[in-house]
């Protein structure tokens, strides 16, 4: 596969770079690999081959080099191969998922018999296995099919990195054309060889459909003509049906099942509507020597509401849902991966019980799990201890949920940003119970400052939603008995990070001093 997105190759990569990298130049590893049971081959972090590189650089361990890294460098690390708890690999076991994983080897083995499978559609929450499955059913279909030699082709897109219909013809056509290319140099090869053969001996010819070299040179020259015919999809500018004529071509080049993974399909069609999928679900009355087949995965439930009817019922032909792990499911994958990731006895007993159970509380998201995990591992680390406890755990969940808070905050569009900011003065200039109205004259007051258009009291109601919605504030409604209601406002996120970040965006930066804004609640 060369799909940009699948970094599996890439993290061999890594660890070979690694490797060559620690076999330069003095090793101030060596002692305490001696001392563990680690094989001088396993990849080391890839902060370590930074570090080992500068060591190089000088004369060595000489005593007189140490540095800033060496105190750091010489406490038993904790992890044997960080890189296996990371989004980016793909594990070759799945536990607890033996069931989707069968269901959906069974309806693609139908490729393998020659046959068009039904489509596919797969459904479950972020961090429920999708992407991990959907891969490892890949893989084991395309070595199947080259083990018996049955044409059989697996082509991976992620739609929320190619989402749309134009992007997602284009990069089909692309691979198409490279594995055209590839076939037409594999036959041309072939003839080539059978025709220097049979220059010596006619009797190389026999049982070939060929009865003379003529015969040969003519095949070649048309193999050739058709390579330099097929021409490279730009990823922008031509017309889309001539994008897709260029896709359905190079697909229909020769005889084969070739099976389309749309991952997180969701966002494509929230994008840029259903025209990808129709086109894609009708192809097969057209194609001539091959078939298609979809398997579309996506993280919403729902997101057949928003299709045609035919396209729903073509590419809903089977579903397969993947349900979230529980807290017992999630501790059997931490614990698989941690017997390779971590050293012997780097984790404490209650660690991987701790990080199952925050995850499982998370919509048994395995993603989550794993960071908690990673993280965990570091601080750790960090901290320069030789176990992980369950404090570890704790902080790395404070840690996560941190980030995202800042992540969420950061791309807020700015008149949100200018809302969270005027309910953070109230609740810093000691403001309790803070209402709407309160909130809106704060914020009219801020963009005044800084020269932003003002929304109307109704939208920045809504937008305060928004934010409780996104779990940034807390927006309660309370009756005020005969003055009717209102809201309740309080920010549910730490705020001196959310106002650090809020103060980074560059036009908020421009509000300086913020104390007069306050006051004027108390002037209405
Ligand atoms: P999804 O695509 O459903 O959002 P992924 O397949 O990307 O989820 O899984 C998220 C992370 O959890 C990945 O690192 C994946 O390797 C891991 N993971 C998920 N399910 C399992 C499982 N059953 N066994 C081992 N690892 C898993
Ligand atoms: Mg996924």
């Amino acid at each position: 596969m060369t799909d940009p997105i699948d970094r599996s190759t890439g993290d061999q990569d890594s660890s070979s770079e690694a490797d060559s990298a620690r076999s330069g130049g003095s090793d101030q590893h060596e002692d305490t690999d001696a001392d563990t049971e680690t094989p001088p081959t396993s990849p080391p972090d890839l902060d370590d081959v930074v570090l080992d590189n500068l060591d190089t650089g000088s004369d060595g361990s000489d005593e007189a080099s140490r540095g800033l890294f060496d105190d750091l460098l010489e406490g038993e690390p904790i992890f044997e191969n960080k890189e296996v708890l990371r989004p980016s690999y793909t594990p070759h076991k799945l536990p607890h998922r033996e069931e989707q994983i069968n269901n959906m080897a069974t309806i693609l083995v139908t490729a393998l018999r020659g046959d068009t499978p039904s489509n596919i559609l797969i459904y479950g929450k972020t961090g429920t296995g999708k992407t991990a499955s959907a891969k490892f059913v890949s893989e084991e279909l395309e070595t199947t099919s080259q083990k018996y030699e049955v044409p059989c082709e697996v082509e991976y897109i992620n739609c929320e990195v190619t989402d749309t219909q134009y992007r997602v013809l284009a990069q089909l056509a692309n691979k198409f054309i490279d594995k055209n290319t590839e076939v037409i140099d594999d036959r041309v090869a072939e003839l080539d060889d059978l025709r220097s053969r049979a220059r010596e001996d006619e009797a190389a010819l026999d049982g070939t459909e060929f009865t003379g070299v003529e015969g040969i040179d003519e095949r070649i020259e048309s193999l050739e003509e058709d390579k330099a015919g097929f021409e490279e999809v730009p990823m922008t500018g031509w017309p889309t049906d001539r994008v897709y004529s260029s896709f359905f071509d190079a697909v229909d080049y020769h005889e084969r099942v070739v099976v389309i993974m749309l991952d997180e399909i969701d966002k494509l069609v929230e994008k840029s509507g259903d025209d990808t999928l129709y086109n894609l679900s009708r192809m097969n009355s057209e194609l001539e020597n091959s078939r298609v087949s979809i398997m579309g995965i996506s993280n919403d439930l729902k997101f057949t509401d928003f299709l045609d009817p035919r396209v729903k019922s073509s590419l809903g032909e089977e579903e397969i849902v993947f349900p979230p792990y529980d807290a017992n499911q999630l501790r059997d994958i931490l614990q698989a991966r941690s017997d390779v990731a971590f050293k012997g006895d780097a984790l404490s007993d209650d660690v991987i019980p701790l990080c199952a159970a925050f995850a499982a509380q998370e919509h048994g998201d395995a993603r989550r799990a794993l960071d908690l995990l990673r993280t965990a591992g570091e601080l750790a680390e960090r901290g320069q201890t030789d176990q992980v406890e369950e404090a570890h755990v704790r902080q790395a969940q404070e840690k996560i949920e941190l980030d995202r808070v800042v992540e969420v905050v950061r791309t807020l569009p700015t008149q949100s940003k200018i809302v969270l900011f005027a309910i953070i003065l109230l609740e810093k200039n000691g403001v309790h119970s803070i209402n709407t109205g309160e909130v809106f004259n704060i914020y009219k007051n801020l963009c005044e400052e800084i020269d932003a258009d003002v929304l109307t009291q109704r939208r920045v109601t809504d937008l305060i939603s928004e934010l409780d919605m996104l779990g940034i504030v807390n927006a309660v409604v309370v009756s005020k008995g005969r003055y009717g209601r209102t809201k309740e406002i309080s920010v549910s996120v730490p705020t001196e990070e959310t106002e650090a970040v809020l103060l980074s965006d560059s036009r908020l930066g421009d509000i300086e001093d913020v104390q007069p804004f306050v006051q004027a609640r108390f002037d209405n």
